[in-house]
């Protein structure tokens, strides 16, 4: 691999130093790793005997790439396809937490470049209980994909919105944690994305750190005094990485802080040339991809949340009540495109984002219109709110998953399974809803979901599984 790189990027390499530069150029020429993280929210967890991710007690690394789009449990949410390295932001999100705010009330995190959502994922799994995720995408693509993951993670304490970053600097004070994660030069990618070696350059170095300084001081205005930065890149230039944080530092006025990540993990660099604490994770160093990393805290002090104005909360309607199992949490929202539960503490700052900005997916979408009737969501089906006793359930076998993932019609159905909606399962978790009318059931896995892998393509029988449920 070190010969197809740019040798211009080969000697900035190694003007870091060789015990830098050396590991990493051969790291670069091995192949990358899989690694997945279970979904904590749903109660999944490795199996024993999983090669755990070092700072990640739920991720672990898989021996080699198996067909995701073939294990009904990828569909469920229970497990997200992530790499190793970007699993230190739930443990730098624990730490800062634990240190610098409180475990103890309900915190309001902002990723404001999200797309596909497992640097969200692993906040939202990292944060005190009842905190709210805002999570932002510029790209209307990769933000439906980002709703989609989100939706899969199964919590209700998540918001999806669209739009350039710097639209929810409007939001002044508003967040106790705000993250960067950067759109980037994407020199962490090169061994995975030959696209990122051929699109190298000092040019594109230069651009993409204008735009980093430019989204950074946007949404510091939107951080609140007291509350941390996180600022991180999948690139090894210092431009985009040591020399940000020192713009953060002395233009904006972030006080730098140290999370002892380098000290407590092997292969967890520390910055390049700074006086600033840094972590730099990389190929041939650990066994994931690129990731910079770094946290920084507005000076100042403000309470933890800004009291929400409180929504006079109405009861839910019958049809929302049944559907979840705290429904006093949650207030409703009704308009003609469906019934949305927002969750109480958060409702009226969702309110005020969505005067900001576009929001794709709020709390809970529970039901849509249809004729004078409510069709349930597909989100509630895997949402961890989701009441067990609500809807008729049917267990499907693997091909009857997989017929379901693919969005068929199902026939066979069990005797006496009631004319309604029915919530289908796989292994005894939510796999979607179908409505039974009579000797068959119309399928509701939605269009934009659908499996499109051809049934030649599957294996004959049910993967072995790579999580357990403890629940
Ligand atoms: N945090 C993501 C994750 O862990 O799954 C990866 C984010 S990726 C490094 C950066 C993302 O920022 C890209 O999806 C890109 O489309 C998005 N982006 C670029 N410019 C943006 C802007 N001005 N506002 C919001 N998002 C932006």
């Amino acid at each position: 691999m070190e010969q197809t790189l740019p040798a211009e990027f080969i000697e900035m390499l190694r003007s870091y130093g060789d015990d830098y530069a050396g590991p990493l150029l051969h790291g670069l020429s091995e192949p990358p790793q899989v690694s997945v993280r279970a979904n904590i929210l749903k109660g999944a967890t490795p199996l024993p005997g999983a090669d755990i991710v070092p700072w990640c007690e739920q991720g672990f690394y898989l021996p080699e790439r198996p067909v995701f789009a073939a294990d009904p449990a990828w569909h469920q949410g229970l497990y997200y396809v992530q790499d190793a390295s970007s699993m230190i932001y739930g443990e730098a999100v624990n730490r800062i937490v634990d240190r610098f705010l409180s475990k103890d009330i309900p915190l309001r995190y902002l990723d404001a470049c999200a797309a596909p959502g497992g640097k969200s994922i692993a906040a939202l799994e990292a944060l005190p209980p009842q905190s709210l995720v805002v999570s932002n995408e510029l790209d209307r693509h990769r933000a439906n994909i980002l709703a989609e993951n989100m939706a899969k993670e199964g919590s209700p304490f998540s918001v999806v919105c669209r739009g350039d970053a710097s639209r929810l600097a409007k939001l002044k004070d508003a967040f106790d944690i705000v993250a960067v994660d950067a759109p980037c030069s994407g020199e962490g990618m090169m061994r995975k994305e030959a696209e990122a070696i051929r699109q190298w350059s000092q040019g594109l170095i230069a651009d993409c750190g204008a735009v980093q300084r430019e989204i950074l001081s946007a949404l510091w205005n939107a951080l609140r005094p007291g509350g941390v930065l996180i600022y991180s890149t999948c690139t090894f230039n210092r431009t985009e990485n040591e020399l940000n944080v020192a713009f953060i530092a002395e233009e904006l006025g972030g006080e730098s802080i140290g999370l002892g990540l380098a000290d407590d993990y092997k292969g967890i660099f520390p910055g390049i040339g700074t006086p600033y604490h840094c972590c730099r994770l990389a190929p041939g160093h650990v066994r994931g991809e690129g990731l910079f990393i770094a946290a920084l805290r507005k000076p100042g002090d403000a309470p933890a949340q800004k009291s929400s104005k409180k929504t006079a909360q109405k009861p839910l309607s019958g049809f929302s009540r049944r559907c979840v199992t705290v429904p006093e949490s949650f207030v409703e929202q009704t308009s003609p495109q469906g019934i949305t539960l927002l969750p109480a503490v958060h409702a009226a700052f969702i309110s005020e984002i969505s005067r900001k900005t576009e929001i794709l997916r709020a709390g809970l979408p529970v039901a849509v219109p249809k004729g004078r009737d409510y069709v349930p969501c597909h989100e509630l089906a895997l949402s961890v709110a989701l009441s067990s006793s609500s809807f008729p359930r049917m267990d499907l076998d693997y091909a009857g998953a997989m017929a379901y993932l693919r969005g068929e019609i199902l026939t066979n159905l069990p005797d006496g399974l009631p004319k309604d909606f029915v919530l289908v399962c796989y292994g005894g978790q939510p796999l979607g809803f179908v409505k039974n009318i009579g000797r068959r059931a119309n399928n509701l896995y939605p269009d934009a979901l659908r499996l499109r892998l051809s049934p030649r393509y599957l294996p004959p029988e049910a993967p072995a599984s790579l999580i357990t449920l403890t629940r």
